[in-house]
């Protein structure tokens, strides 16, 4: 980060724009927050049983890293011509492949896949004010393992965790 931080600042032309401007960035960096850990686990699953698996574990994510920055090297001698800005589109749709599939794995490695299954398609929260049980809404605001959702029975908005999901 320092060092990209360092380069952008000695180039003028990246130099003068806003920071708001480094959304793309920004957004690349948070993915990264969750990507790694997804490579790491792999790492330490075969870390955990030894023998073959070490190897499998290891080479596996050695092997998911170079294919999830695979395509940066592809945008960068712009690949059959598509062009920079189809190539950014389609590295910011891999990347964002990338985060959801590795959430998804962290989910599954720490809880099971029946666990994560059941809590995305049949689970119900227990409404902390009326203590009914609702099927979660789609509109409601994510806040890490926080959600502020409005209960479908008593109608009000609260905060959940996963600790009030049944
Ligand atoms: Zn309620």
């Amino acid at each position: 980060m320092w060092l990209v931080a360092k380069l952008a600042g000695q180039d003028p032309a990246i130099a003068k724009l806003a920071f708001y401007e480094f959304g793309g960035f920004l957004n690349e960096r948070l993915i990264t927050c969750v990507a790694h850990p997804g490579f790491t686990v792999i790492a330490l699953w075969g870390l955990q049983r030894g023998g073959i698996r070490l190897v499998f574990g290891i080479a596996g994510a050695m092997i998911l890293h170079f294919l999830a920055n695979f395509p940066i090297f592809l945008m960068n001698i712009d690949f059959g011509g598509l062009g920079k800005p189809t190539w950014s589109a389609i590295l910011m749709v891999w990347l964002i492949c990338w985060g959801v599939g590795s959430a998804l794995l962290l989910g599954v490695m720490h809880a099971g896949i029946e666990r994560i299954v059941h809590l995305m398609m049949t689970a119900k929260v227990k409404c902390p004010e009326c203590g009914e049980l609702y099927r979660q809404p789609l509109l409601g605001g994510n806040f890490g393992v926080w959600r502020y959702e409005p209960c479908s029975a008593c109608r009000k908005w609260h905060w959940i965790s996963l600790k009030d999901i049944q």
